[in-house]
Order: C-alpha cells, then sequence, then structure tokens
C-alpha cells in the first residue's frame, strides 16, 4: 500500500514534467505570461525549499551527532565504517566536479541580464575563517549553511560531553527533527505542481533547446554514477573483501530495483540488508552499518551535487576556481551526511550548497522538473555503497578474528 503510494507521487511528478515541458512549448516566444501567472507558483516552491533547509541541516546534524554514542558502543566497526563512508563521499564528489568540469562546455549559458551572479570568492583560508560563526542567531537568519554546521556540530558535541543531563535536549532536538522532516515530506508531496510551473516557465524563458540541456546534465551526472559504482565500489569489495565485484553486483540487484523506483534509501533498507547479508556480510554488523548509511552516507547524493553546482553555476555565466571548488567539496560532503534518505531530500540539500558559495538557489528551478531522475540514479548508488560497505567490514572484521585466534 505504502509503496503504491510513492509510486504515485513519482508517476505524478513525471506527468507533470512532461506537461510542463509541452505546455512550455505552446508558451513560446511569449514568456512574459508565464513569468508573471506560472512562475510566481514555482516560485513559491523554490522559498519553501530555502525555508525548510537551515532547520534541517541542523537539526539532521545534531540527531546525527546524539547517535556517535551508538558509536562508541559498537566499537571498533563504528569507526570503520565512518572512515569508509566519508573516503567514498570524498571520493564521490571529486568525481562528480570532475565529469560535470569535463563536459561543462555542453552546459548552456543563459539569458541572466539583470541577475549577475559572482560566487564567494573569498581564499581557502578566509573560507576556513569564515565558518566559524561569531553571533549564534545571524548564520540561521542569513543561511549561512557552514556556519549553520559548525553551530550544529558543537551543539551536537555539547549534548554528548554533558550527558544524562542534556537528555531534555536531546528529546527536544529529536521530536523537532521529526517535525520538520514531516513539514519537508509535505512540501515535497506537493512537488508535482513545483515541477510542472517551474518546467513551464523554463522552457518558455529559454526555448525547447533547454530540454536537449537537461539531457546532457542528466547523462553526466550518470556518467558519474557509473564511473563511481564500478571503479570505487568494484575495487573495494575485490580489494578488502577479495569478493568478485560481479558476484557483489549481482547480489545486489532486487535492491537496485527497488531503489532506483522507491528512490529512498531508507525504505530499501530491509532489501539492503537482506542482499548483503546473503552474500556473506555479518548480520549483526549489517544491522548497524547499513541503517547508519541510510542516514549518513550519500555517495550519489555527492555526485549529483557537484554536478548539479558546476551546471547551474554555468548556466549563471560563473565560473568557479579551485578554492570555490574546494568550499563545494566541503559542503557536498557534509550535506550529504545531513541528507535524509527519502525521496527528493538531495535537491533540498542542493540549495545548501548553492547557498554556501554564494550562486542563486533560484538556479534549482532549472533541473527541479527532472529532479526524480536524478533521484533514481543517486539513491541506487547511495545504497550500494551502504551494501559495500557492510561487505568490507565484515571481511575486515572476520580477518582480525581470525589472526587474533591463530595468535
Ligand atoms: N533519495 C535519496 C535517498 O534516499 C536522497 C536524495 O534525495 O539524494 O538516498
Amino acid at each position: 500500500m505504502k509503496n503504491r503510494k510513492k509510486l504515485g507521487l513519482a508517476a505524478w511528478i513525471f506527468i507533470a514534467m512532461v506537461a510542463g515541458i509541452l505546455v512550455g512549448l505552446c508558451f513560446l516566444g511569449k514568456p512574459e505570461l508565464t513569468t508573471q501567472y506560472i512562475k510566481p507558483i514555482g516560485t513559491i516552491f523554490i522559498n519553501l525549499l530555502k525555508f525548510i533547509v537551515v532547520p534541517i541541516v541542523l537539526l539532521s546534524l545534531i540527531c546525527g551527532m546524539i547517535s556517535m554514542k551508538d558509536i562508541k558502543k559498537v566499537g571498533a566497526i563504528g569507526w570503520k565504517t565512518i572512515v569508509y563512508y566519508m573516503i567514498t563521499t570524498l571520493i564521490a564528489i571529486v568525481i562528480g566536479l570532475a565529469v560535470a568540469n569535463i563536459f561543462k562546455g555542453a552546459f548552456p549559458l543563459l539569458d541572466t541580464t539583470g541577475a549577475e551572479y559572482t560566487a564567494n570568492s573569498s581564499n581557502f583560508m578566509d573560507t576556513i575563517v569564515n565558518i566559524f560563526p561569531s553571533n549564534l542567531w545571524a548564520p540561521l537568519v542569513n543561511a549561512t549553511m557552514l556556519q549553520v554546521i559548525v553551530i550544529a556540530l558543537f551543539i551536537g558535541a555539547g549534548i554528548l560531553l554533558v550527558g544524562e543531563k542534556a537528555q531534555p535536549m536531546v528529546t527536544v532536538v529529536e521530536s523537532a527533527y521529526e517535525v520538520f522532516m514531516k513539514i519537508m515530506m509535505l512540501i515535497i508531496k506537493c512537488s508535482p505542481i513545483g515541477v510542472f510551473c517551474l518546467m513551464v516557465n523554463v522552457v518558455a524563458v529559454n526555448g525547447p533547446a533547454i530540454v536537449g540541456s537537461l539531457a546532457i546534465v542528466l547523462g553526466v551526472a550518470y556518467l558519474g554514477y557509473i564511473l563511481h559504482m564500478f571503479i570505487v565500489y568494484s575495487v573495494a569489495v575485490k580489494s578488502i573483501a577479495g569478493m568478485n565485484p560481479v558476484t557483489f553486483f549481482k547480489n545486489m540487484i532486487p535492491a537496485i530495483i527497488f531503489a532506483f523506483t522507491s528512490t529512498s534509501s531508507v525504505a530499501t533498507l530491509p532489501l539492503t540488508k537482506e542482499c548483503s547479508d546473503k552474500m556473506g556480510a555479518n548480520p549483526e554488523y549489517s544491522s548497524f552499518i547499513l541503517p547508519l548509511g541510510a542516514t549518513i552516507n550519500m555517495d550519489g547524493t555527492a555526485i549529483y551535487m557537484g554536478v548539479a553546482t558546476i551546471f547551474i553555476a554555468t548556466c549563471y555565466g560563473v565560473t568557479l576556481n579551485l578554492s570555490q571548488m574546494l568550499a563545494v567539496v566541503l559542503t557536498a560532503t557534509l550535506a550529504s551526511i545531513g541528507t535524509a534518505g527519502v525521496s527528493g531530500a538531495g535537491m533540498i540539500m542542493l540549495a545548501m550548497v548553492l547557498e554556501a558559495v554564494g550562486l542563486p538557489v533560484e538556479g534549482i528551478a532549472l533541473i527541479y522538473g527532472v529532479d526524480k531522475i536524478f533521484d533514481m540514479g543517486r539513491t541506487t548508488l547511495n545504497i550500494v555503497g551502504d551494501a559495500s560497505c557492510a561487505v568490507v567490514v565484515s571481511k575486515i572484521e572476520e580477518k582480525r578474528s581470525a589472526r587474533k585466534k591463530a595468535a
């Protein structure tokens, strides 16, 4: 029943996307009409994305920190899991930025006269200095995302250090997180309307060629997904777990199909666990590694953020320099950790990355219409990454206890 409902939303989003393209074509030559009457409804959705991003980032990261106390409990495998997740996510964002930079010549430069943008152009040291807030509220009010992240990490660390006495705060934070997640889900539920309105306007204003550009940026993201999947995970399972990558991917097929269609790592969790355990992951470990992965490990989302950021920057005529790219690496890594494993969440966190490097969040309107297609690929990669970690860490532990026994 639940799945049918989910597929229902996906189907509506696709219908909205196609209808948006067709209606947009009807308005070619008279974009003022769509800009005046249809775009404002889409703008409401973009505003809602901006509105939800600060509480979601703040609360999800504090909750993530709070869950670290379980990591201490699970001991060695906790840290190995975190290190594996961090390294693969960093590789993912680098792959995303690399493929997008290689193909950025094929991305369009849109007519954005009247709205000139330059990305935040501080040097690397300034970027580091600027992530530390001098005020508690200003970053929340101005959505200065790197500072919001630092605030979240401090509050999380404070809660962990205080221990028992911080329990009321834990309850408040966890309950507030639930509430804002619900609000986020409501916004996502209304997304077919937003997709339709933004698509109509994007096509009417930029002409049919934009549909081709969207196909190109989707292709670039999928190239990144495929490279990461078949290079990084194959190397990891082969070299560390000694498993034939073909066996690994074959065993993952049921979970892959479910993730691709449901676009939710959390909903796919039972299948991810079944597939991982079947191919030899220790069930006890995987019941810690996989739920944690569905919450914090989002390699597909990281690739998508790299590609989407470069695409939007190019459309607005902005070229990112090396230190701005580093800021993207930093924020996208943290944003992917903060992304909830539910459909469409990655796009909301993209708002945070754009905000952090000073690119127009409105740029999301360009790719909002096809987000579902991005999401199908990124969710698939997200869960395959979690499963590869379960297999790899189980193997490392197995070897370690064998060595211990032998000694
Ligand atoms: N849908 C993705 C997932 O559940 C998250 C995202 O939107 O990037 O893994």
